[in-house]
């Protein structure tokens, strides 16, 4: 189905997208830092690269997502001096660093799977693959990109930029305007430049997570873990990489350079930002507080909220956005998507239940469906377009209510209603990942035994009589007996 196009960060174009190797995509998504709870912003980000990476597998690509756990190395604002943040809360809450990632590594885990987020194929944590960033930054010295001070080991900004590097190319930043705006920090000293950053830090008494390195005992730099286990599990040159918009500086930016620096000359092909969540206009940060936890909009003790909110319709709520425009959280805003969600899910679930019954054929209205239902592959391969994509699920649900309402299901022939049933179930479970709620087994039987009979009707199409006898007598045999009539075909089930 046509080309996919997605934005590329680094290129700020759109781009036709074409993997490595034809039908395999490498992903690497960089993951939280694992010291508190993760708020609806993080999600925001996890639940898109969720939704791209279901719809990469719903087109037919074999994907290895890897998504990474961050549970060393990331200090205090961001920055190459201050407390690393899992310790920090380790010494506040008096429990071990490890406890604190094991503790919000299970939160976000469930977290995830509350949004039926399909988990990654690989989940590498940073302090389980020490020896590899060290291997890492062994090579970046042997290559002259990095020098050594007192037990740290710096990248040199100024070096890679000599020999004809783009330091910047990413995040669009020049090199003076990073010069001017980093703060003179304690220990910055350490540096030739305030450009350069971490690969290594040396570690004193007082820090608890620290491992023996050619250069004395430390511990690895943020950007570091990500540029090691990318290259580790998906190879030096790789198809995505993805993460929130906030990270193009420095996280990958210092990724880039890093990977370059080790031997590679391109390691990503295609960089993807997703953009942020705000909360009464300002950024979603746990740095600053302005925070919702996933629990709260699920139990409905936000204070932000009149009451809770399902999983699905905040995740249906993140797809109404395109995913590099900002999205502004609300009360109001939700209540619509839950309303808009309801409808859709009403809809589709008339079309499931809705057994096919042969009937004069309306052609118009069988090509327009089949235009809406090739649409939504158009918007989403055109840099995954949810919200038209759902514009798109909007039209078929309305086509669905008035066939509903004049009672002729049969006017769209088999044909369209199967790949209109194909269409909306694949878009909405498969891709957008949202769930029905509160389905029940009686539902569910019911729903599934339309389906049979849909087939059934289908074998009666074709003529294949055996088949369509068939599947009526095993379903007698389970006990649902059915019955042919004017209208379609019923059932009762003994
Ligand atoms: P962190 O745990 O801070 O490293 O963040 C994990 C992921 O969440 C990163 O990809 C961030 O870019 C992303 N993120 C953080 N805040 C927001 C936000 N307000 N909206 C969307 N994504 C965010
Ligand atoms: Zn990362």
């Amino acid at each position: 189905m046509n080309n996919l196009y997605l934005t590329n960060s680094l290129t700020r174009k759109k781009e036709i997208f074409k993997p490595i190797n034809k039908e395999n995509v490498g992903i690497y998504v960089c993951g939280p830092t694992v010291y508190s709870e993760v708020h609806l912003g993080n999600c925001r980000t996890f639940v898109f690269f969720d939704t791209m990476v279901r719809y990469l597998k719903f087109l037919g690509y074999k994907v290895r997502y890897v998504r990474n756990i961050t549970d060393v190395g990331h200090l205090e604002n961001d920055a190459d001096e201050g407390e690393d943040k899992i310790s920090k809360k380790a010494r506040l809450e008096q429990l071990e660093p490890m406890e604190i990632a094991q503790k919000y590594t299970n939160d976000f885990h469930k977290v995830m799977n509350t949004f039926n987020a399909i988990p990654p194929d690989i989940e590498p944590a940073a302090t389980g693959h020490i020896i590899e960033q060290i291997n890492m930054v062994q090579q970046i010295i042997n290559n002259g990109y990095a020098y050594v001070v007192n037990g740290s080991v710096y990248f040199d900004v100024s070096k890679y930029i000599d020999q004809g590097y783009d330091y910047g190319e990413l995040s669009g930043r020049q090199v003076d305007e990073l010069i001017s705006g980093t703060r003179n920090l304690d220990g910055q000293s350490d540096k030739k430049s305030p450009n350069d950053f971490a690969l290594w830090k040396k570690a004193d008494s007082s820090h608890i997570m620290k491992w023996d390195s050619p250069w004395g005992k430390g511990f690895p730099g943020w950007h570091l873990e990500c540029s090691a286990m990318s290259s580790k599990y998906l190879g030096s040159s790789f198809d995505i990489h993805g993460g929130g918009m906030d990270l193009k500086f420095p996280h990958h930016e210092c990724e880039i350079a890093q990977c370059v620096g080790s031997g590679c000359e391109k390691p990503v092909n295609y960089w993807m930002h997703g953009n942020m969540l705000t909360l009464n206009g300002k950024r979603m940060s746990k740095s600053t507080g302005n925070t919702i936890l996933p629990e709260e909009l699920f139990n409905g003790s936000s204070s932000f909220l009149e009451k809770a909110f399902s999983p699905s319709v905040v995740r249906f709520f993140m797809m109404q956005s395109h995913y590099r425009g900002v999205l502004d959280f609300s009360n109001d805003a939700l209540l619509a998507s839950e309303k808009g969600f309801k409808k859709l899910m009403e809809a589709f679930s008339k079309l499931k239940k809705t057994s096919f019954n042969q009937g004069k054929e309306d052609e118009n209205i069988i090509n327009k469906i089949n235009s809406i239902c090739t649409s939504c592959y158009k918007n989403m391969n055109d840099d995954f377009n949810t919200p038209k994509l759902i514009a798109n699920l909007f039209e078929l649900v309305a086509i669905i209510n008035t066939l509903d309402q004049k009672n002729s299901f049969n006017t769209i022939g088999a044909e369209t209603h199967l790949f209109m049933l194909k269409t909306m179930s694949g878009f909405i479970e498969d891709v957008l990942g949202l769930e029905a709620q509160n389905k029940n087994h009686a539902q569910l039987t019911e729903e599934l035994i339309n389906m049979i009979l849909n087939l059934r009707a289908e074998a009666k199409k074709n003529k294949d009589y055996l088949l369509s006898d068939k599947i009526r007598d095993q379903l007698t045999s389970l006990g649902v007996k059915i019955k042919d009539g004017k209208d379609g075909t019923t059932f009762v089930v003994n």
